[in-house]
This record gives structure tokens, C-alpha cells and sequence, in this order.
């Protein structure tokens, strides 16, 4: 039996001749040749590499546990730290960790896959990638302008789990499902509810499919969550083929964080089966250059390899990422990875989110410390998404210093002024003028 067979995959007619192969002497031999190369072809389709550090990890903290396991991305689903008692045999928590996590109830529960959390500081509670996760007493303090729905996705919601706010473009909430649960989650309201994490059923998707088969404008479904790429590969694989036979549905596109908090994910045979919707396109959600390793390395390649055009998205983050010291290598490392910068988000204003937001000037600063220091592909756009559902409103380093007669006054990325001409333009004018009240 060929390989493709016991894969259970239908076989193609084989483009060269094919020498017959000698009979087996017994149905028995036949078998155990079966057997054992089902067997090494699960090794090989979970053969990944660990970095030193999380492999050093693996071996203390889960002890008896295979690199084939450890590379199984439902093993590292089915395994992630979800209780205060799983967090405290691997972490030190602080008094206001611990006292945090039990008093949390409801939706955005802890969920770190074990991978994940081998990138983590495990003593130091202010470590970046680790406050993004582990919940702290300031997230039950509710700010001024802050809500549960702040983009108000639930005034745009056409059917449960469809939010069409922008002309030809919809918001297809595919599951409620993440492998990890961010603490500034804009939709912190829906995912990962207690028992209710696979709520979004292919019942609902097929009301949002209606909906859009009658919805000839849409031309760009973007697929989010929760993390659609939490659902098994048979069931997106029909969600992306039902999408497809949309006619005039043009393109879709993923926003996910599992390539970069779950990499094992990224199987050969899931990037296969991806590579035949497109065009598909992807948003990764980054963070911090720390989870930049070598299983991101593999799990970017094997999109990208492909055809799936990458972008990233990071939200900014109060001493966490909100420096050019780590926004920079962020930017950079992605590009060397073939993932284009593509947003950076000022963090929305969700119930308990004061201690991520940074100022809106520091995301500028962010932005005036790429522009022109480093290649224009690494420079994202810095956006804010409008509460009250305006949609995402794009901030940029004002260049334009005023004007001198014909003459437009522009200042560089070093901070010196040039002139450029600009006869009968008026773009300045008002500048100078308030300048000189
Ligand atoms: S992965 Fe995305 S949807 Fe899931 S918790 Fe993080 S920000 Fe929210």
C-alpha cells in the first residue's frame, strides 16, 4: 500500500510508469509495513524544531513528555495552563497574580499553551509576554471611556457572528475559541466563555454564509475570533471551500496568533490544504520580539512557502512593547520572516485595560523612530480603531512644518527642514497661521 493510501488520500494517476513492486509474502507483513509507515510518517509530519531554551523547559516541567508530543499541536492545545494550580507549578505568581486569577469568573479565562509559556519569565511577573497573559488585580478596575464592546461589533452584527460595518469587507467571527487569551482582548466579551468555548457552531456559520451568498457587495471576508485556526483541519477546510464558492467573494483573509503562540499548528499538510483557497491572505498577532524563535521561524516559512502573503498586527502596550528598543527588532525580525508589518493598534479601551494603553504620542515616536531608519517595509501603519464603531483611523508623524510663499515646508526623519515647490498649494497655510497667533 503507497504512502498516499495510508494516509487515507485519494490517489492521483502516477504521471511516469510505476514497476510493479514484488507481492508481500504474507497479509501480516503487509500490515506491520502499514503500521510502520503511518508510523514514521507521524513522525515526520510532526517534526519541528525546539529552541534550547523551551526544549530545557519541556524537560522540567513536563517531564516523560515526547518531542513528538511536545510537537503535537493538540497535545500543546489539549495541555495548556488554564488553572491556578497548573500556573503555580510552573510560575512564581505574585500575591496579586494568585488573588487575580482566583477571582476571575466569566469569559477570557488563562489559557497558555505550554509552548507559550516556556517563553515567559517564570520568576519575574513584570517579564512582557508574561503580563500579557497571567491576569493582575488592575484588570477588575474599569477606566474612564472603557466597555465591554468598545468598537460596538454588536451594533454591526447582521447574523450571530457576522459584523458588516465596512462596504464590500465582513467580520466572520468563526469560534470562540484561542489557544492563548490575551489580557487587552478586544473581543474579551465572547471568547472563551466557561463551557461555551465552542459555541460558534456550523449551524451559525451556515446563517453568516447565507448572508453573505446574498450579499453580492462583500467582495473580503476576514476570518477571526477567537482564532480560527483552533478549529481542525477538515472543518476550515469546508468553511474555506463553502467561502470560495461565494462568486463574488474575491479574497479572504485569517487573523490569527497561533502561528507565533502554537507553531506546531503549522503542519505541512495544514499549509497544503490552506494553499489550495486562494487567494488567502493572513494578519499574525505579534507581540514582542521574544516570540520570535526558531518554531516561529518554521511556522512563517511554511505559510509563506504557501503562497499565503503574511502581514502582522501588534497592539501597543504599555512597558511591554511600547519602545522603539523593542518595536524595532520586532518590526525587523518579522520582515526576515517574511511577514510585513501592517498594523500597529493603540490597545482599545476594553473593561480593565488602563495599565496596557500607552499614550497616543508614543505609538508616534514608535513610528517616527522606523520611518527612515529602516526600511519602509518595516514601518507598520499606527491605527486606532474608533470607539462607538468609526472604524480604524490611521496616525502618522505630521511632516508638514507650513509654508513660505510657493514653497512647502516638510521636515525629514532626522528632524531638518526642506523645501518643496509647491506653487498655488495651500497646504501649510493654516499652520503658519496658527503658529503666528
Ligand atoms: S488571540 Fe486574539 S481573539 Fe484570542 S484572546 Fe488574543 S487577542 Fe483575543
Amino acid at each position: 500500500m503507497s504512502l498516499q493510501a495510508a494516509r487515507g488520500r485519494e490517489l492521483k494517476p502516477p504521471l511516469r510508469p510505476v514497476p510493479n513492486r514484488p507481492a508481500l509474502a504474507s497479509p501480516l507483513r503487509e500490515t506491520n509495513k502499514v503500521t510502520s509507515i503511518a508510523a514514521a510518517y507521524s513522525r515526520a509530519a510532526l517534526r519541528f524544531p525546539v529552541n534550547p531554551e523551551t526544549r530545557a523547559f519541556y524537560r522540567r516541567f513536563y517531564p516523560g513528555t515526547s518531542t513528538l508530543d511536545w510537537n503535537d499541536w493538540r497535545w500543546q492545545l489539549r495541555t495548556r495552563i488554564r488553572t491556578l494550580d497548573e500556573l503555580a507549578r510552573i510560575f512564581r505568581l505574585s500575591e496579586d497574580e494568585r488573588s487575580a486569577v482566583e477571582r476571575h469568573e466569566g469569559s477570557l479565562p488563562v489559557g497558555i499553551t505550554p509552548y507559550y509559556a516556556s517563553l515567559m519569565g517564570l520568576d519575574d511577573a513584570s517579564e512582557p509576554l508574561r503580563r500579557t497573559h497571567i491576569m493582575t488585580g488592575q484588570e477588575y478596575i474599569r477606566g474612564p471611556g472603557e466597555a465591554d464592546d468598545p468598537l460596538d461589533e454588536d451594533h454591526d452584527t447582521v447574523v450571530p457572528g457576522l459584523v458588516h460595518r465596512y462596504p464590500d469587507r465582513v467580520l466572520f467571527l468563526t469560534t470562540g475559541t484561542c489557544s492563548t487569551y490575551c489580557r487587552y482582548c478586544t473581543r474579551a466579551r465572547v471568547v472563551g466563555n466557561p463551557g461555551g468555548e465552542y459555541q460558534f457552531s456550523t449551524r451559525q456559520w451556515e446563517k453568516a454564509l447565507a448572508y453573505l451568498q446574498a450579499h453580492t457587495e462583500v467582495r473580503d471576508v476576514l476570518l477571526s475570533g477567537g482564532d480560527p485556526l483552533t478549529i481542525g483541519d477538515d472543518k476550515l477546510d469546508w468553511l474555506l471551500t463553502r467561502l470560495r464558492a461565494i462568486k463574488h467573494i474575491e479574497f479572504l483573509r485569517i487573523g490569527t496568533k497561533i502561528p507565533v503562540v502554537l507553531p506546531q499548528r503549522i503542519t505541512k499538510d495544514f499549509a497544503k490544504m490552506l494553499k489550495k483557497h486562494h487567494p488567502l491572505w493572513m494578519s499574525l498577532h505579534v507581540t514582542h520580539p521574544v516570540e520570535l524563535t526558531d518554531e516561529v521561524t518554521e511556522s512563517t516559512a511554511r505559510l509563506a512557502d504557501a503562497g499565503i502573503p503574511l502581514g502582522s498586527q501588534t497592539v501597543l502596550l504599555k512597558d511591554i512593547n511600547d519602545c522603539p528598543r523593542v518595536m524595532v527588532p520586532l518590526m525587523q525580525g518579522l520582515l526576515k520572516r517574511r511577514v510585513k508589518p501592517y498594523y500597529l493598534y493603540q490597545c482599545d479601551p476594553i473593561r480593565g485595560s488602563a495599565h496596557f494603553r500607552a499614550s497616543v504620542e508614543r505609538g508616534l515616536e514608535i513610528i517616527t523612530a522606523l520611518r527612515g531608519h529602516t526600511t519602509g517595509y518595516a514601518t507598520p501603519m499606527f491605527c486606532i480603531d474608533a470607539p462607538g464603531g468609526g472604524g480604524k483611523i490611521q496616525l502618522a508623524p505630521d511632516p508638514v512644518v507650513g509654508r513660505d510663499g510657493d514653497d512647502l515646508l516638510l521636515r525629514n526623519f532626522e528632524g531638518k527642514v526642506y523645501r518643496y515647490p509647491d506653487p498655488g498649494g495651500t497646504l501649510g497655510r493654516d499652520k503658519q497661521r496658527l503658529a503666528a497667533e
